[in-house]
């Protein structure tokens, strides 16, 4: 257009799409017509990850479809970017989200019924979404963990209280919160952790249904406050949930392959001292450590396992592990439909010690540091998707009191 010339008058606003939302990642974008061509963001990542979050503003009214390229650099299509039911989408700034498909009707793989496409999503813009939120997975952070504790505001200071474990290499609050008996004098210790992968939220929702049981007028929510210290961390990798790195095979090793000789987190080596601490002379700690897997996979091949919740096998524990499953299992009241058989045990699929060579886990530290605990495990839970039921805040949160259920059900068979 010539310098000079006025605007026209029905000029469609222009469309922007960026990384300016929490935890937002977004390395490039093209738009091209009703077509956003994007690319992920590694940053430190050895290889290819999955996380991705970003905003569009300006495209009320309009259709668009959003199209990853290979993070890697080439113009392939992204092998990992789009999950089973589609992109998480917020359109009141984060306050509320739900999947894509659950409006959208992408086309859906035929045998599963997941969103078929890997790399594809589409959404249509109402009139009034002038500003929308994109991200891989329901996002969970500092907001999602305020909103959490706020809820139950009342009981602070008698059932729970927050403190801070350490600060992050870039000066952050690392956040360790109490909960259940306070006193000090509590006969079981669990210690809950979620984000040595910070791009994990699913894992997070699960940790704070955990906790949730602790408010509950149940059998179990009496025997967490009268028996029970939980120590959570729920951000380990604290910069990379702030800043929406993807965190898993972060350079040199990440976080969850610094529990070896030595360490180079912050955080890590603040759960081991804090650890030793609390447990110095009592009883040994229930560890458990809260992870998400691969994107997506397929819940019709039984090693396939990035749609089913389980616990990772552990020789040492296998004994212990196992029967966790069964009583899980019996007790689960939730949606997930956890299954005892789907336990991973060690030297099935990807669970080999060839996945730890690059250091040791929590997992591993903690069996080392307690062979005698009653429970020492992490658990894979997926992003979107348990055999065709779709996954969001409430059946995780469900799901994770089912587990501190089973945790106490656990202990009470013990005496
Ligand atoms: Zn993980």
């Amino acid at each position: 257009m010539l310098p000079d010339m006025p605007p026209p008058a029905h000029a469609a606003p222009e469309i922007v799409v960026d990384a300016a939302i929490p935890a937002g990642n977004l390395a490039f974008v093209a738009i091209d017509g009703d077509t956003v061509r994007l690319r992920k963001d590694l940053r430190d990542t050895e290889g290819h990850w999955i996380y991705w979050a970003f905003r569009v503003c300006g495209a009320e009214g309009r259709t668009l479809a959003f199209e990853f390229l290979d993070p890697l650099g080439a113009d392939a299509p992204d092998r990992g970017a789009v999950g089973t039911r589609g992109a998480a989408v917020s359109t009141d700034f984060g306050a509320t989200w739900r999947w894509t498909d659950d409006v959208r009707d992408d086309p859906r793989d035929p045998a599963t019924g997941d969103h078929a496409s890997f790399s594809r999503f589409t959404w249509r813009f109402g009139p009034e979404d002038g500003e929308v939120w994109f991200s891989q997975t329901i996002p969970y952070g500092e907001r999602e963990w305020g909103d959490f504790l706020s809820r139950h505001e009342a009981d602070r200071g008698r059932v729970f209280e927050t403190g801070t474990l350490c600060r992050s290499r870039k000066g952050r609050n690392v956040e360790c919160a109490r909960f259940g008996r306070l006193d000090g004098e509590a006969p079981l210790k669990i210690l809950l952790t979620s984000r040595h992968h910070c791009g994990e939220t699913s894992a997070t929702f699960v940790l704070e249904g955990f906790l949730e049981a602790v408010f509950d007028d149940d059998d179990t929510g009496r025997r967490l406050r009268e028996t029970a210290e939980i120590r959570a961390v729920p951000f380990v990798d604290k910069d990379g949930v702030v800043e929406g790195d993807q965190g898993k095979n972060r350079r040199p090793h990440d976080h969850n392959r610094d529990y070896g000789e030595t360490t180079i987190y912050p955080e890590t080596r603040a759960i081991r001292d804090m650890a030793a601490a609390w447990t110095a002379g009592g009883a040994p700690p229930v560890v458990l450590d809260f992870h998400s897997p691969w994107l997506r996979g397929s819940w019709l091949e039984p090693d396939n396992s990035n749609e089913y919740a389980y616990l990772v096998g552990k020789p040492e524990m296998e004994d212990r592990q196992r029967r966790f499953c069964e009583i899980l299992e019996r007790v689960q009241r939730g949606g997930v439909g956890f299954r005892a058989g789907d336990y991973y045990a060690f030297g099935r699929g990807w669970n080999t010690g060839r996945n730890y060579a690059a250091g040791a886990s929590i997992i591993q530290w903690a069996i080392r540091e307690w062979p005698e605990s009653p429970l020492v495990a992490s658990f894979e839970i997926p992003f979107a998707n348990v055999r065709g039921t779709t996954l969001r805040p409430d059946v995780l949160r469900a799901f994770g009191r089912d587990v501190a259920a089973a945790v106490i059900a656990m202990m009470a068979e013990k005496r």
